[in-house]
Parts: C-alpha cells; structure tokens; sequence
C-alpha cells in the first residue's frame, strides 16, 4: 500500500490525481512526442494566470468583503480588459470600413474622368486588408475575452466555494442546497456567456451603430439625416417590443422547462409510491400538461421572433425604397454622387444587423446581471457564527465541558433549548436521552459550536467557546454523526480525513482499535478499496465503524457521538459497543444515545425533554430515584423480555 506519501496533501475524490496521471511512463497518459513540440510551443505563447491566491480563513480577507459587481469582475485583469477594449474598437472600424471604400472607388476610380485603375486596385487592395484586419482583431478578441471569462470564472467559483465553507451550519438547509446548486451552475455559465461573448458584441454593436452614423453624417448630412429619422423611430419601436415579449416568452419558457424537470425528478424519486399507488396513468396525463405549457411557451417564443426577424427587414426593404427615391432624386440633382449612393445602400444593409444582436445580447446581459445579483447575496451572507477578531488558540485541554445557563433556538423566538445547566468532568462520559425533538441533538451542535447559544456560555476547559479560535477548537473535539458521511476515496482516506499526515501504522492502530480489521480484510483492495457514492457498498454498520476510526485516529480530547438509530444485526451491535469502549476511554464524551443499552454504560444519563435536562445521575442512581428515567428503563426492559419472549 502507497499510502502515506502519495496521499499527502492531495484531494479527495481524484484516484490518480492529475499530477500522477500526467507523469510519463504511465500508459495514455503522457502527451505523445510527436506533439510535444506543438504542445510546448503553445504553452510558450500562453499567458501566466498567476492562479488564485484564496486561501482559506475563517475571516474573510479584504479582497473578498469587496462586493461583487460587473466592474469589479472586469478591472480584476486590468491589461486585458484594455487589451479587448483596443481589439472592439478596431473591429467595429475595420469591420465598417468597406461601404465607404466602395464609394470612394465608384466616385473617384471610375466616375472621374476617364477612370482611374490603379486607385480602383489599391481601394480594393484596402478593402481585402480591412477585412483581414478584422478577421485577425476578431480572433484575438475571441481569445482575450475567452481567457478572461475563464480566469474570472475560476476565481468566482473559488470565491463562492472558499465562503460556503466558512459558512455556518444553519446555512445549510436542505432547501439552500438547490439554490447554492443552481448559483454554481445556472448563474455562473450566465456570467461566463456574458463575459465571453455577450459584453463584447454589446460593446461592437453599439459601437458599429456609431461609425455607421457618423459615416453616414459625414457623408451627406441632409441624407443621412432624413435616413435617421425615417428608419431609428421605427426600429426603436419594433425593437421595444420585441424586447418586451421576447422577455415574457423566456420568462415562460424558463418556469416550464423547470416544471418539467421539477416533475420528472419527482416521479424518478418516488418511483416505487408511484407504481404502488397506480399512479402511472395520472401521472403521464399531468407529465403531459405541463409538456403543453412548455410546448405552448416554446411556440411563443417562436411567434415573437418570426414577427420581430422579417418584420425589421422588412423596414429595410422599405428604407431602402425610400433611399432609392430621395437618393436618386438627390444624384439627378447633383447634390450626392452615385458612390456615396451606394454606400448609403451598403451601410442601411449593416445599420439592422447591430440592432438586432444588440436587442438579443441585451437578454445575455441582463441575465448576466440578475445573476451578478444572485451571486451577490450569496456572498453577502454572513456567517451566524462568527470567529471573534480577538479569538485565540485554545491550549491543548482537559475536556472539562459547562453549560452554563445556555438557552437557544433555531428561531430566536421559538427556544428549543430552557436554561441548561451542566458540568461534565474530565474524562466522563454523559449519555443524553429523551424523546425525539426534545433537544438532545441541538445540545451536542452548541458543544461543537455549530450555533451559538441564544443566551449563556458554554465553557471548555473554563474558556468560552466564543472567545477561542475554531480551528484550535475543533481540532481537539470529535464528532461521528448518526449517519456518517463518507467521501469519494479510499476506506484508508476516508479513516484519514481528520488528519490527512496520519501514517499507515496510525491508520492500522485505529482500525484494529476499532475493529475494522475483519471488514478491511474482506475488502477487495484493503484500505485502498474505493467506497462508491457516499459509502453505499457498505453496511451501515460498517460505515459507523468507518466514522469510529476516523474519530479514533483524530484523537480529539472531547468527543459528540450522535448513536446510530438504524437497527444494526447482533454481532455488529456488539462490535460498534465495543470500539465505542475504545473510544471513549479517557475522553470526554457526549453521547446521544438511541438506545438504553447504550446509554446504561455512560457514566452518567441526562434526561432532556422539551429543551431542559429534567435529571442526571447514574443509571443506578436514577433507577432507583423512580423518576423519568426509571419509567423509560422499566418500559425497556419489558419490551426486551417481550421480545425474547418471541
Ligand atoms: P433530538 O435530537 O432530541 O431529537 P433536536 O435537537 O434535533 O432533537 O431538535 C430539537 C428541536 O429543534 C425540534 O423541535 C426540532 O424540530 C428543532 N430543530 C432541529 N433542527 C432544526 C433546524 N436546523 N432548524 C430549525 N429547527 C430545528
């Protein structure tokens, strides 16, 4: 087993890992040395992305409490933003240069005199290097607003990833799930479409618009004027109202194609309830309806763009006619010439086009926008527990715990949690129990300072949880929550996750300590065998034991066991007992106990109900007492004799 070294500080959830993959003398692994050469090249002429520099503090550095906007996004690569800046305005010059080319060659190569073939070549010469030179700026604009999105992409996504984990628990409700889902995919691909292409096509297009009219002007104010004023108010119009319906069609279109994958994923989900229930029939008739909406909206959308495409050629066809009439009238006159004509001609054509991408971009940027917001709030949210400025490193400690008048509700308004009072020594171990919802669990998340309490203190070794660093503190406190969560990797990574630098003897030490040894021996790969998706190859049993050994390995001095609940066989029931001895030998531990058996070997019960601790003592002491407890032990034990009676 390679373990130690290679898994280092390496990640989670990448067997392999780039780096190995790459490393030569690994079959298809390599680049082939035929395209070494090109491959080394292209990385010459590749700009250095100094990477990001976020790291991760439990404070937010001063470049992160910036608020997001589009300008900051922007001025973040300074020398590139100019760089498309320089590169968009040469697009929107040379792109337009040819009408005017044009009308110089009729005007004065070939109408003056008796023509004139040499500046009739060099014009076309100029009009073949107008085209390349926007053909060669389009590319790099390509490139350098390609790169930017992707750098300002990446770091965005660090940005958000570095500030949900500083987040607090509270944060993460199953309903934010979704919603931070879709602000990582939905919302940053908007952005990136409106980095890449969406906020240099706007800023062509209105630029062409410009060049286009001052050409124009400049060419025969009188003309241009009256092609202004017959053509914009017309195109402002049709193009306001395309905006408008074009908005209330996506919006439509948005809501059903959400509602059909709200649908499918819900009759995926609840399958089996479906096809006990016979539910199929009705649902396929609702799938349908709500196919209809979407349908329905689609066509929509599609109505509004067959109105608004044909219907602003059209205004050009007219525009053109009315060109041709008052132009031609004008060239009779001698008051234009015949090539300013045509490039009036040429430049009506071209007027259209920006407007038309500039009404479609618009959707992009505003997208881009609302989701600029989106993420915004996102990261707007302020950790509700959050690291003092003054917050020191909590000295290696004893494992005294006190609940020191502590009350606490998720709603400040609706306690869960009266006026607890406890102190647990040293070394103990107090088993919570009572009824489900009575508080047990809260009580063990204020110890790990997931929330804080409402009101009181808790005391670790005489210090206030609030007045010492996180890290320092959950360093030396361990948690194994009733469903352990194991990650993409090895059983060996998964058992390493608290302390990544542990070595494989450390690794062994815990999984013998535990009794893990019959379940890795199993393993096809030992410790290196992969767990799939969150552990779901193993047994439950098997994966408490999994969380066991990571806790043991982690060595806190203060331990919150949240008990399984799951029904486990026999022997794995006596096996988790008895690695939760090993466990909790000279620690302090907390431990929400599901079932008596367990809580009868703590040192001592509390009682929780309703938000109070309602009794402590030992399990002797308490059954004798007759109150509570003794009802819960008496009921117990005639459901067991019941049981084996069986
Ligand atoms: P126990 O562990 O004893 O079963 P809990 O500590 O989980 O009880 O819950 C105590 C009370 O707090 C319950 O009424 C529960 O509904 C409520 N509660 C638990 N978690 C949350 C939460 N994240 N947000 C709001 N209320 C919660």
């Amino acid at each position: 087993m390679t373990w130690g070294g290679g898994m280092g500080g390496g990640g989670f959830g990448a067997p392999g890992g780039f780096g190995r993959a790459a490393a030569p003398g690994l079959p298809f692994a390599g680049i082939p040395s035929e395209l070494q050469e090109g491959v080394d090249r292209l990385l010459e002429s590749e700009p250095e992305h100094a990477g990001s520099e976020l790291t991760f503090d439990q404070i937010e550095t001063a470049d992160e409490t910036r608020r997001l906007s589009l300008w900051q996004i922007l001025t973040k690569y300074p020398a590139m933003l100019v760089a498309a800046g320089v590169l968009v305005l040469v697009i929107a010059i040379a792109s337009q240069a040819g009408p005017e080319i044009t009308a110089q060659a009729i005007d004065r190569g070939m109408l003056a005199g008796h023509g004139n073939f040499g500046l009739v070549a060099m014009l076309a010469g100029l009009y073949l290097l107008t085209i390349v030179v926007t053909g060669v700026a389009q590319r790099s604009q390509v490139q350098v607003t390609g790169r930017i999105a992707a750098w300002v992409m990446h770091d965005l996504r660090i940005r958000v990833f570095t500030h949900l984990q500083r987040l607090s628990l509270g944060f993460f409700t199953a309903e934010k799930a979704g919603v931070v889902m879709s602000r990582m995919t939905a919302d940053i691909e908007n952005l990136q479409q409106l980095l890449q292409d969406g906020l240099s096509q706007l800023a062509i297009q209105a630029l062409t618009m410009v060049v286009i009219t001052t050409v124009l002007f400049a060419t025969n104010v009188k003309l241009a004027a009256i092609t202004v004023l017959l053509i914009v108010p017309a195109l402002v119009i049709a193009s306001i109202w395309f905006k408008r319906a074009s908005e209330r069609g996506y919006e439509r279109v948005r809501d059903g194609i959400a509602n059909v994958l709200a649908d499918l994923s819900e009759s995926l989900h609840g399958v089996r309830i479906v096809t006990a229930h016979n539910r199929q029939r009705r649902n396929v008739v609702h799938h349908r309806n709500i196919l209809g909406e979407y349908r329905d909206a689609n066509i929509y959308t599609a109505q509004v763009n067959a109105v608004y495409g044909p219907g602003t050629q059209l205004l050009g066809v007219l525009g053109q006619g009315a060109l041709l009439a008052i132009g031609g009238t004008m060239v009779l006159h001698g008051s234009l010439q015949l090539g300013q004509l045509v490039a009036f001609f040429l430049y009506l054509n071209r007027f259209f086009q920006p407007i038309q991408l500039l009404v479609q971009q618009y959707n992009t940027f505003q997208q881009g926008q609302a989701s600029i917001l989106k993420l915004r709030t996102l990261l707007d949210v302020e950790p509700e527990v959050a690291e003092a400025a003054d917050a020191r490193e909590l000295a290696p400690i004893d494992g005294e715990i006190v609940f020191d008048h502590v009350s606490f509700g998720y709603d400040p308004a609706l306690p869960v949690i009266e006026d607890v009072d406890l102190r647990i020594a040293p070394g103990e171990t107090v088993a919570f129990v009572g009824p489900t919802g009575a508080g047990k669990s809260t009580l063990a998340k204020l110890v790990t300072r997931f929330y804080d309490p409402t009101s009181g203190r808790i005391l670790i070794d005489g210090h206030d949880l609030r007045d010492v660093t996180m890290r320092s503190l959950r360093r030396q406190l361990g948690v194994v929550p009733q469903e352990p969560f194991l990650f993409a990797g090895t059983i060996g990574d998964n058992i390493a996750f608290a302390r990544p630098t542990a070595t494989d003897a450390e690794i062994h030490e815990a999984v013998t300590a535990v009794g893990l040894d019959g379940v890795v021996a199993r393993a096809s790969d030992g410790l290196d065998t992969v767990v799939h998706e969150r552990g779901q190859t193993l047994s439950s049993g098997e994966r408490q034991l999994i969380a066991l050994a990571r806790a043991f390995l982690a060595r806190p001095r203060v331990l919150v066991l949240d008990e399984a609940t799951s029904n486990l066989d026999l022997q794995s029931e006596t096996t988790i007992e008895s690695a939760l001895d090993v466990l909790l030998e000279n620690r302090t531990a907390i431990l929400i106990a599901h079932r008596l058996s367990t809580a009868m070997r703590a040192d001592r019960i509390a009682v929780v109900d309703q938000g109070r601790i309602v009794e402590v003592g030992p399990h002797a002491e308490l059954v004798e007492r007759g109150g509570r407890y003794a009802e819960m032990y008496a009921t117990w034990v005639r459901q067991s004799e019941v049981s084996e009676h069986r």
